[in-house]
């Protein structure tokens, strides 16, 4: 058996979607299972729809995934170019010598014509489908319809016979040779189409398998029609599950949890996502849900990806993340965290020395439990400025009891000796608790407004000590005059 070769070939429309980041996980990690080579190709001959946004958005996502491609743009390869907008040429030979040796033709039937025909079909209750209209044109049938003007698409005289294949995922596939009618590989303008570039790429390129989503196993025939004309060897095909949403719906592109990028704008880590997205479809066994992507690429096996649709669950996802946040070490999560509080403006850029000792020291108190990156601002952004007391928590804890309670924890920590956690925590609890008898959440929750702003934040004393002394009485002098 020749070595594995795997391609990811998206589009570049749009911003990159969950569902097709899947297959590129499952493609790469197939491919560095079996020590094969996974090439990354990019679809891009529809102008209308392509973007340069777009296919640098494809090649940032892989890279902030560490899915490291071994041909393709930017990297190269024996199969240059890796974009199809630059193989123009190859499809238009491919095309053309189909046509020479009969196994395609021109078809000059206008749009109108085609869905009037299907109309009639779905009335009779028969399949709706090109009926090969154009199969057997005279050489003055073709005359008269250029003299009309009319522009001819090129379409594939499909073979009769049925199709079938094992999915490597699926199983043995059967289509029956009616359900796959004649179709257009290259457009009236000239234009490739899909049917007509991806299998030749795929066979330019040695691809021996083909792993993609569910929702292309329609094409597959068509595919292996190519294939049988080309006279080129079929490679294995899997088709991985549909990942459903909300709802039990398929999850579509234009869903907000399906847009890849959000995940990062949030703080998730690669390392969770790519652990996550495997999740979907595929298991490493023993009830593990956490694995990194060394493991997955060494515990990969294609022929034990679940066919049945997963399920994009956005809670587990979250608990996974905070998994991986939870592993990884201080200083590591620190520089991570730096980006998304310079962002929220809450660090300047650079980041000066003192705020990151005290950013590695806060940090330690929230690993625990940051279930995003995107999180770290709103705990943490009261050790690094002003705050600004949320007004919800102002009203309910800074009453007149509160503005109390305050006054006595100023005073109660204004000369401790040392300003650590355990003596702020020791000199609060005798003066509030003890001696006034206030139960520990009467108490602490108004310094906890006062010294943070809101009614939710990382451990109090700690905090404190964090702040300081005077940056610490300052905030509790405040609070009491509002
Ligand atoms: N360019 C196609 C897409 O993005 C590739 C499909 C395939 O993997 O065959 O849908
Ligand atoms: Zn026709």
């Amino acid at each position: 058996m020749s070595a594995v070769r795997v391609r990811f070939c998206p589009s570049p429309t749009g911003t990159p979607h969950v569902g097709m980041v899947r297959t590129a996980l499952f493609n790469w990690a197939h491919a560095r299972h079996t020590g094969g080579t996974f090439v990354f190709r990019i679809e891009d001959t529809d102008s209308a729809r392509d973007s340069e946004s777009s296919y640098e958005a494809l090649l940032n996502t892989l890279r902030w995934l560490h899915l490291d491609w071994d041909e393709g743009p930017e990297i190269g390869g024996p199969h240059e170019p890796y974009r199809q907008s630059q193989r123009l040429e190859s499809y238009a030979v491919v095309a053309q010598r189909l046509l020479d040796e009969g196994k395609a033709y021109r078809c000059y039937c206008t749009p109108e014509e085609l869905e009037a025909r299907r109309e009639i079909a779905r009335r009779e209750k028969r399949q709706p489908g090109y009926e090969g209209t154009c199969r057997n044109l005279t050489a003055e049938q073709v005359a008269a319809y250029e003299a009309q003007g009319r522009k001819a698409v090129i379409r594939v005289r499909m073979p009769d016979h049925d199709w079938q294949w094992d999915d490597l995922v699926r199983g043995p596939i059967h289509v029956r040779d009616e359900h796959v009618p004649d179709f257009v590989i290259v457009r009236a303008n000239g234009e490739p189409l899909y049917t007509l570039v991806n299998p030749v790429d795929d066979i330019a390129m040695g691809i021996t398998d083909v792993l993609r989503g569910e929702d292309l196993l329609s094409s597959t025939p068509r595919q292996l029609a190519m294939y049988e004309l080309l006279d080129a060897p079929v490679p294995r095909f899997g088709h991985l599950p549909y990942v459903m949403g909300e709802g039990n719906k398929k999850l579509s592109k234009r869903d907000p949890q399906a847009d890849f990028n959000a995940y990062i704008e949030q703080g998730y880590l690669p390392e969770a996502m790519a652990n996550y997205l495997a999740l979907l479809g595929w298991s490493i066994g023993d009830d593990r849900e956490f694995f990194s992507l060394q493991e997955l690429a060494d515990n990969f096996d294609i022929s034990t990806v679940n066919p049945s649709p997963a399920r994009f669950d956005l809670k587990k996802c979250r608990s996974i993340n905070g998994d991986w946040i939870r592993a990884l070490d201080l200083d590591d999560l620190t520089a991570r965290i730096v980006p998304f509080l310079q962002r929220d403006g809450v660090l300047g850029d650079p980041v000066s020395e003192q705020h990151l000792e005290l950013l590695r020291a806060a940090t330690a108190l929230v690993q625990e439990r940051l279930e995003t990156l995107d999180q770290a601002s709103g705990m943490l952004g009261f050790l690094f400025g002003d705050i600004e007391i949320e007004p919800e928590a102002a009203e309910k804890l800074l009453d007149e009891q509160g503005v109390e309670v305050v006054a006595a924890a100023a005073a109660a920590v204004a000369d401790l000796p040392a300003f650590t956690a355990e003596e702020i925590q020791g000199a609060l609890r005798a003066r509030l608790v003890d001696d006034m008898g206030l139960k520990p959440k009467v108490a602490f929750g108004p310094v906890r407004v006062a010294i943070t702003g809101r009614r939710v934040s990382p451990p109090l004393f700690e905090s404190m000590e964090l702040l300081g002394r005077e940056e610490s009485l300052r905030r509790l002098t405040q609070a009491q005059s509002r």
